[in-house]
């Protein structure tokens, strides 16, 4: 919902001649989404490459006797693990909120400089935090669970490997070397995730700025990135409003880093 109109306030700070202006494009740097990485993806899957050679250890001395019930000793090492680290999954949504705050806090004065340097407007004392916290909460809540499925799906796959490994007497070196596969599987998930929300975050808080200030017209901006989708590249520079918008926004789909930018319309 708008609060203000920056059309009008512009008018009243600037003789305005234009019949638009396009704020200019806010890029969100890497480091941000390194530091969800590091912050909340990371202890995760350290946790579990720490719990490998617990893992490893029992698999050895499992297929070394094979008894009838040995399997249980590795799937009680594996689900100790398991509990482990969805103790420390738990404890990780102060360290996600730090960050969700860092991005807003850091999206909000690259919005105020833009909307300064285009109209000369100061929006200083009339945005905060509370005015998007609803994105920020959604943001939060999605990443715990996002880091909970993905210790999740690395336990499943050292579990397939192991019972695998025991099915087929696999020797303890080989599966030591594919759980260690899957583990960084879980890594590289992470990583990319930690890409993805970070441009989406940013995409919805810049949606929220725009419609807070009353503005409805923006550019699409394509992300160019190697993985672009051509239906987007084709979208570039084109105006578009949350009327005349496709379903797909930018920076919405999975790995999509595309952008809007705002178009204040004089009228
Ligand atoms: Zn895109």
């Amino acid at each position: 919902m708008p609060r203000f109109d920056l059309a009008i306030l512009a008018r009243r700070q600037r003789n305005v001649r234009r019949s638009s202006i396009v704020l200019r494009d806010i890029v969100p740097p890497a480091v941000l989404a390194t530091d969800l990485y590091r912050a909340v993806y990371k202890p995760v899957v350290e946790a579990w490459i720490s719990a490998l050679p617990r893992i490893e250890a029992e698999y050895a001395r499992t297929i070394g006797e094979m008894t009838t019930d040995s399997a249980a000793d590795v799937k009680a090492e594996i689900d100790t693990a398991a509990g482990e680290v969805n103790r420390l999954v738990l404890m990780l949504t102060p360290a996600l909120r730090e960050w969700a705050l860092r991005v807003e806090q850091w999206q909000r004065g690259k919005w105020r400089g833009a909307v300064l340097s285009a109209t000369g407007v100061d929006l200083q004392t009339m945005l905060g935090p509370e005015d998007v916290r609803a994105s920020l909460e959604t943001t939060i809540q999605w990443n715990a669970a996002l880091v909970a499925d993905v210790s999740d799906q690395v336990r499943q796959r050292i579990s397939a490997a192991v019972f695998d490994g025991l099915t087929n007497r696999t020797p303890a070196r080989e599966v030591a070397k594919t759980i260690r596969e899957k583990t960084g599987m879980g890594r590289d998930r992470s990583v990319r995730i930690a890409s993805d929300q970070l441009t989406k975050l940013t995409s919805a808080l810049a949606d929220e700025r725009r419609r807070e200030a009353g503005i409805d017209t923006w550019k699409w901006r394509s992300s160019h990135k190697l993985h672009y989708r051509p239906e987007h590249a084709a979208r570039d520079g084109k105006d578009y409003t949350d009327a005349t918008a496709p379903q797909d926004l930018p920076g919405r789909l999975p790995y999509c880093g595309c952008r809007s930018q705002a178009v204040v319309a004089f009228d």
